[in-house]
């Protein structure tokens, strides 16, 4: 535009001068032959001297040419003869005009200005008429008024010209523009939007040639950049939810023990403080031995594992081993600390000891009688019937303790190794209450025991198996006959209390202590040692029946008072509760 604009200025300039030089001379040559013709014409009259015919021609003449005539006299002053347009007796001598000063020298002269007279611009043109000392001058002008107003709308169509130049180059320059930078500002935004991470950008408009291959290739280089950083996203997720399903806590750091992340059991088990990432291991795990061992892995390059109280009964395994991180390009050392809670574990380990113990116990007692019996039979007391028959009931009742003993914990063993309940059908509870009791009744009978049921006439449905709980119920009963002195009451109910069914096994037997009450169903317990073991008792039974009661979703309570009573009550879900 601004080109468009200079060259429009400068061949306006140069035309208008040129135009107005041309028009100038034109005009002098003009008004030398019109002096010339005039001249002549003027002869006569200036020869009489006769200045009233002069003024009279000059005026008719100026007239018909239209220009100013004025005929200067030959004095000094350059008195007016004649002229066109004024009253030469009010005119002041002209002598000393330039373009007349010029004519008094070289025969003619022009001159160029506002006229003192017309007060208008004139283009004057003064001849010398007549040689020797008193020459005439005829002096011509013409208006320049009329050049002027040619030249300014010669000037107003240039200005037009060139304006009208300007707005077609600005509105050609936008469209090139259009066509040919907005492309390349697309691609450029569509570059900084990139770099800015807002990798779902894309280049819609494209251009043509080059520009539309390079925003073809920009935009497939968008489209792998944002596929990497979806599939690394992904990647970040799936080991983020790996992570945070692990029991196990999980620490990783860089090779200077920064931490780059850690999971959600890692901030639980180690207390660590919130945002951990980014600190270095000993801001913010407070355990010493592990930070020791952090400190030892990182100068060893060895995996260290060690267990760590960090309570007083709550049992820690640390693993901390050395990793390297990243693919085989971009390589770098790093720490991973795996902090495991082996309470549990360590508690069942504790508790199988125990059981190993007690079982090995509970069957050494037994063993030892029958091989100490055995023993004095076969030194001599066999031969006596009577130490024979009392020697052999002993045995005898020893071998069934061993039998009950193994018993039990087959039954407990099998109820251990079935995640789910065996042989599930609809169960009559109050048939299988009625068959507990007749099992039980030589014992009962033989106590001297008073049994109560308490059986509804109808019951709703529960689910489970039958047998189990025969052997549920068939054990509180036993132990209610057991522990309960000659002649006691004994009462097996069963009722319906919506969302449960209630089986109850009570007694007015010796009770259990209260400080007894919470371990009453752990294996092995016994309140009373000697006395359970006489009873034929294994300490398994209510064992057993917690853990059938257990497996059919089901609850057991415990109201107990020291020669008082006991009373169990197991809970079972209704069939529709299920
Ligand atoms: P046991 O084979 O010794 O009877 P259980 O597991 O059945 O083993 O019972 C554990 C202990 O609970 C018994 O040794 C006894 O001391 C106590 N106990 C169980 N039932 C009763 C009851 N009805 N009355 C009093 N004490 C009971």
């Amino acid at each position: 535009m601004l080109l468009v604009c200079a060259v429009a200025l400068i061949v306006g300039g140069i035309g208008a001068v040129r135009l107005h030089d041309a028009y100038t001379r034109q005009a002098s040559a003009l008004l030398r032959s019109t002096a010339i013709v005039t001249s002549q014409l003027l002869a006569p009259d200036l020869e009489r001297q006769d200045k009233l015919a002069l003024q009279e021609k000059v005026r008719a003449l100026g007239r018909q040419m239209g220009y100013r005539i004025t005929v200067i006299g030959p004095d000094s002053e350059g008195t007016i003869l004649a002229d066109s347009e004024a009253d030469p007796a009010h005119m002041v001598g002209h002598r000393y005009r330039p373009e007349v000063i010029t004519a008094y020298t070289m025969g003619e002269g022009w001159d160029i200005r506002v006229s003192d007279t017309v007060q208008t611009p004139l283009l004057y043109y003064a001849r010398r008429i007549g040689a020797g000392d008193r020459p005439v001058y005829l002096r011509l002008a013409i208006h320049l008024d009329d050049l002027n107003a040619s030249l300014r709308s010669f000037y107003i169509s240039i200005a037009a010209s060139a304006i009208c130049c300007m707005m077609l180059a600005a509105i050609v320059s936008y469209y090139v523009a259009r066509r040919q930078v907005l492309p390349i500002v697309e691609v450029t935004q569509f570059a900084d939007a990139v770099a800015r991470g807002h990798l779902d950008q894309r280049i819609l408009r494209s251009g043509q040639g080059e520009l539309a291959t390079l925003a073809q290739s920009l935009n497939s280089m968008a489209d792998s950049f944002s596929q990497l950083l979806s599939n690394a996203e992904k990647g970040q997720a799936d080991l983020r939810a790996v992570l945070a399903s692990m029991s196990e806590g999980v620490v990783a750091t860089d090779a200077s023990r920064r931490i780059l992340l850690v999971n959600e059991s890692a901030t639980r088990l180690l207390q660590l403080p919130a945002e951990p990432a980014g600190k270095q291991v000993w801001e913010v795990i407070r355990n010493e031995q592990i930070i020791k061992a952090v400190d030892e892995v990182a100068a060893s390059g060895q995996q260290r594992q060690f267990q760590y109280d960090p309570a007083p009964n709550q049992h820690f395994e640390a693993t901390i081993c050395p990793v390297t991180y990243g693919a085989a390009t971009q390589r770098s050392p790093g720490l991973i600390i795996v902090v495991h809670d082996i309470t549990q574990a360590m508690r069942y380990q504790d508790l199988r000891k125990e059981f190993v113990a007690n079982v090995s116990h509970e069957l050494r007692t037994p063993l030892t009688v029958i091989k100490g019996y055995i023993e004095t039979l076969r030194d001599g007391a066999i031969s006596d019937p009577r130490k024979r028959d009392e020697y052999l009931l002993t045995i005898e009742r020893h071998a069934n303790q061993l039998t009950n003993l193994v018993s039990d914990l087959l039954e407990l063993s099998r109820l251990d190794s079935q995640s789910a309940l065996p042989h599930r059908t609809s169960v009559d509870l109050v048939a299988i209450c009625r068959r507990a009791a007749e099992l039980l009744q030589p014992a009962i009978g033989a106590k001297g025991h008073t049994l109560t049921l308490q059986l509804p006439a109808t019951t709703s449905p529960i689910v489970g198996n039958a047998d189990y709980l025969e052997r549920a119920i068939v054990n509180l009963v036993d132990n209610a006959v057991k522990y309960t002195p000659a002649g006691g009451k004994i009462c097996i109910a069963v009722r319906m209390e919506p969302p449960h069914a209630v089986i109850e096994v009570s007694d007015s037997g010796i009770g259990i202590p209260k400080e007894d009450l919470p371990r009453i169903f752990e294996r092995f317990y016994r309140v009373d040692r000697s006395r359970s073991r006489e009873m034929g008792g294994t300490g398994l039974g209510l064992s057993i029946v917690k853990h059938v009661v257990q497996v059919h979703g089901g609850s057991i309570e415990i109201a107990s008072e020291v020669n008082a009573g006991s009373r169990f009550r197991i809970l079972l879900p209704l069939a529709e509760q299920i």
